[in-house]
């Protein structure tokens, strides 16, 4: 979306605060022998304590006509991510768990028109659950400085093509891949909007940023090979050679000369 009005701004930075204290709390639950779906549930719960509605629940994609079925995904080390939380899968030292959360928020405020009056935020983190290898150390740090670098360079005039080549020269740099079928996204009425904010690009191409624009931006990177396979369950992408993955978003607005987080405490 492009915000039109000082009162859609204080929305979102409303929604996005209480979305990564969401998302605090979830860390902070999330060590050794606790279950992915019991996450899950925390992070439902909170969400709709704050007000909001989990925006990734009932989500439907081309890929498979089955909606995800969470509020959260959690998605464990080749993972790379969209994991569906069960209780199945438990979390063990030396994981690293990518965590995505969305919201609307205010929930089931509804406008004149009939569409939801709430805006949308999202964002991920990936963590490392208690002492984690060096390697996988490494690709969550550098993971999270591409994501640090593209944000640093955003203002009105930049082209996505500027930003995309931003996060992947950092990553390639490190030595790991980045992913090209899954990109960041325009945010804001809706989870999913116009533009692709692709993690790699040439500089000087693509559509130029304006201001009042709301985007999520979301480096995913793997340690090997950048392509991803499907899991049987229609949701979770994986790594195809097994190796490590690490995703970080937050949720932007372009302002007057640069870029306001939303998605922070
Ligand atoms: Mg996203």
């Amino acid at each position: 979306m492009t915000v039109a009005s000082e009162k859609e701004i204080e929305t979102l930075r409303g929604c996005g605060r209480r979305l990564a204290e969401v998302l605090a709390s979830v860390k902070q639950a999330a060590r050794s022998g606790v279950s992915t779906k019991e996450l899950d549930k925390l992070a439902e719960g909170l969400i709709l304590s704050s007000g909001g509605e989990p925006i990734f629940k009932g989500y439907k994609t081309k890929l498979d006509p089955r909606p995800y079925p969470g509020s959260l995904c959690v998605s464990v080390n080749d993972e790379v991510v969209h994991g569906i939380p069960t209780e199945k899968r438990i979390l063990k030292e030396g994981d690293i768990v990518g965590l995505d959360i969305g919201m609307r928020w205010p929930a089931f405020a509804k406008a004149s028109a009939g569409k939801p009056q709430g805006l949308v935020t999202d964002m991920a983190e990936t963590i490392g659950i208690g002492k984690v290898s060096p390697k996988a150390e490494k690709i969550m740090r550098a993971t999270k400085e591409s994501l640090e670098l593209g944000i640093r360079m955003l203002a009105p005039g930049v082209r996505l093509g500027d930003l995309g080549y931003t996060i992947q020269e950092h990553l390639e740099r490190n030595g790991y891949g980045v992913i090209r079928d899954l990109s960041g996204h325009g945010v804001g009425r809706e989870l999913h909007e116009d533009p692709f904010v692709p993690n790699f690009g040439k500089p000087g191409t693509g559509p130029k940023i304006r201001e009042g624009m709301v985007i999520a931006i979301e480096p995913m990177a793997t340690e090997g090979d950048w392509h991803l396979i499907l899991d049987k369950d229609g949701w979770t992408l994986k790594t195809s050679d097994g190796k490590l993955a690490a995703h970080f978003e937050h949720t932007v607005l372009i302002t007057k000369d640069g870029a306001e987080v939303l998605t922070q405490l």
